[in-house]
């Protein structure tokens, strides 16, 4: 080995080694078993085309495709020369089937509102706006950018862009106005939809204001639609803006879809920047469907009278996948809740559950440690019965928190899905089928269909069982994204050249002898301590192991005998007080002296992407005693630095 590779290992740190087998009553029922996953994999690796020839042959295409994938690399075509529209097969389709009057979304408003739409309703809505966009002098491939609060008009405004052939891309309703504009003016947008307000934790957001201060230095855009979530009494431009509700009552009520090309763009959505500035990521028609079709199928195990719950605002890649296009090519019932988890109280989420008898929930790790902060006793005093599967998604799941969602919120009787996947790859790429495959916490698990992962060092060289290395996929996938929009250089740079011939997805991880891999951070956390190479995830996971600690978050900070020291942030399980001397020897007991924090700081809160990821490249620069540098807009709370600056290490 050289001296390189050797460098390049990630140390294992952490010792986790429960392995929990899927309930027995999930598995006797499930639609995919251990040997069916098995059949699939391996007939995904071995004939690829037939493979997704036979999902995609589900759904229905115009145009048939004369190539199922050509491959350039880095530049993949799917379906080549196929026609479909994916609003036609997750509405219209699903109509023609019979499901007609099938609950397509059940919305509930911070403030207890119910709204519901079955899909005929559903498709009607959609169309009437996909006409509005149209009246608006919208075309096939002109950018449509929506600045939205958490409502139906949301996904019915995505499905109208993707009716027509409009590029939609969201921008997550908690952005700031420069965030927007930046986001307007990269993907060069013609349309705004947005609202006169969304609510938040009892308040409003006025997202008007943002997108009229927003608007100004946005010189492509033309007009702005919007939704009247409050008052309706929002200032609207002549000329410019237009009611939501005005432009669908005089819509005409029958659309048809667009035979879109399988290549045309569906969305642009930029990344959550929790490493740098956000990259708009380009996704396209055909690939995508397929993708997000199979897994939510298989994934989620679905069914037909489930009531499926993705917590994940429309903003981020996992509503879109997840809480919109996915379920809806499936057919499913979906739950949308518009406001924060914890209003009135941390038992939002519970009640959410419990009144409309959610079946599946998928959310992410950060909403966990915080609902495990407040201890066992809310969910308690709720009715979960009525779920049968746990998703968890965003981030690594430290073992404990795996655990605990588990037990508490699945009462031990629902399996739960690691699902690692990133806005670059559309869809879930790496997880445990919950009927097929036992858990083991902390590990995401197997390779989807069609999904060849391997752990390389940064020279290319495939390292074995155990090794901690650089996560890559080594072939395209049908949802993989197409180009960084407007950048394909950077396409070309950041992903398939850092390591020649496969995509680096920039994440560490090790694979075990079962085939499970492990993310163990991304490849920029990594920390260098006396030479070993050592993850973030893992040591965060020990000090969550810890019953005074609910969060943490480890960095380095240079050092000058070590090479790098590790420095810790952890905020306290509610009703502890943290003791450092003791939490030292436990994180030397779990993983060893190693590992050990050098400096830790005891928090009231962490520093989050407002899709709730810890923004470590702060905590890097508060560690070293920096200024602050870099873009902050991105963060939940502005002001957590501030108060982190000011408090000593101990
Ligand atoms: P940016 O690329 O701008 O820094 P981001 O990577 O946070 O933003 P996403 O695409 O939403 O934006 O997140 C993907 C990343 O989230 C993955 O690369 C990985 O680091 C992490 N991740 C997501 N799901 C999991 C999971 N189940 N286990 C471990 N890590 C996960
Ligand atoms: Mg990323």
């Amino acid at each position: 080995m050289s001296d390189l590779t050797v460098s390049d290992q990630i140390d294992n740190v952490l010792h986790e080694t429960r392995v929990i087998a899927p309930p027995e009553a999930f598995a006797a029922q499930a639609r995919v078993s251990r040997e069916r996953y098995d059949e699939l994999y391996r007939r995904s690796l071995g004939d690829p085309d037939g493979f997704w020839a036979d999902v995609a042959g589900e759904l229905d295409w115009t145009t048939p495709w004369r190539q199922v994938l050509d491959w350039q690399p880095p530049h993949a075509r799917w379906f080549v020369g196929a026609e479909t529209n994916i609003a036609h097969n997750a509405l219209d389709r699903n109509v023609a089937r019979g499901l007609g009057d099938k609950r397509a979304i059940v919305w509930e408003g911070e403030d207890g509102e119910v709204r519901t739409f079955t899909y005929s309703q559903l498709l009607a809505e959609v169309k009437k706006a996909a006409n509005a966009l149209t009246a608006l002098g919208v075309q096939a491939g002109d950018r449509v950018t929506l600045y939205m609060p958490l409502v139906p008009e949301a996904a019915i405004a995505m499905l109208a862009c993707a009716r027509v052939g409009a590029v939609h891309s969201v921008v997550f309703g908690g952005f700031s106005v420069s965030a927007l504009a930046d986001r307007l003016n990269d993907a060069q947008s013609k349309v705004l939809i947005t609202a006169d307000a969304g609510q938040r934790r009892g308040g409003l957001v006025n997202l008007k204001a943002n997108a009229d201060e927003a608007a100004k230095n946005a010189p492509t855009l033309e007009k702005m639609l919007v939704v009247c979530r409050a008052n309706c009494d929002a200032p609207m431009q002549p000329g410019r803006d237009v009611w939501w509700r005005d432009a669908l009552a005089a819509a005409d009520a029958e659309h048809e879809a667009a035979a879109l090309d399988s290549e045309h763009p569906l969305f642009i959505l930029y990344t959550s920047g929790s490493t740098g500035k956000p990259k708009g990521v380009l996704h396209t028609t055909g690939g995508y469907m397929v993708g997000t079709y199979l897994t939510t199928q298989t994934v989620f195990d679905l069914r037909d009278d489930d009531v499926y719950w993705c917590t994940a605002d429309v903003g981020w890649v996992t509503g879109h996948s997840y809480s919109v296009y996915g379920p809806l090519l499936n057919g499913a019932t979906v739950v949308m809740y518009e406001g924060a988890p914890n209003h009135p109280d941390w038992g939002r989420f519970w009640d959410v559950i419990q009144k409309h008898r959610v079946t599946i929930l998928y959310t992410a790790p950060t909403a966990i440690r915080s609902f495990m902060r407040q201890g066992d006793d809310l969910p308690g005093r709720y009715d979960l019965s009525s779920l049968r599967l746990l998703g968890s998604v965003g981030e690594p799941i430290n073992p404990e928190a795996w655990m605990w969602y588990a037990r508490v919120i699945g009462g031990n009787r629902c399996p739960v899905v690691d699902t690692w996947w990133q806005t670059e790859t559309g869809a879930i790429m790496l997880t445990t089928l919950p009927g097929a495959h036992p858990s083991k916490p902390g590990s995401a698990g197997l390779p989807m269909f069609g999904v060849e992962p391997a752990i390389m060092t940064h020279a290319g060289t495939e390292l074995g069982p155990d090794e901690g290395g650089l996560l890559v996929i080594k072939r395209p996938w049908p949802s993989m994204f197409r180009t960084v929009y407007g950048d394909d250089e950077r396409y070309r740079r950041s992903y398939w050249e850092e390591i020649p011939g496969v995509y680096f997805a920039g994440d560490g991880a090790r694979r075990d002898a079962d085939g499970y891999v492990t993310v163990i951070g991304r490849v920029d956390d990594v920390l260098n301590v006396s030479g070993h190479r050592l993850g973030t995830m893992e040591i965060e996971s020990a000090l969550v192991a810890h019953p005074s600690v609910a969060e943490a978050a480890v960095v380095g900070r240079p050092d000058e005998v070590k090479g790098e020291s590790v420095v810790a942030f952890v905020l306290p399980q509610v009703g502890y007080e943290v003791d450092p001397v003791a939490l030292r020897a436990h994180v030397s007991r779990e993983i060893g002296a190693l590992a050990r924090p050098d400096a830790i700081l005891i928090a009231d809160a962490l520093p989050k992407t407002r899709s709730g990821k810890i923004m470590r490249r702060f905590l890097r620069q508060l560690a070293a005693g920096k200024e602050i540098q870099g873009d902050t807009s991105t963060l939940e709370d502005p002001g957590v630095l501030e108060r982190l600056a000011a408090t000593p290490f101990v």
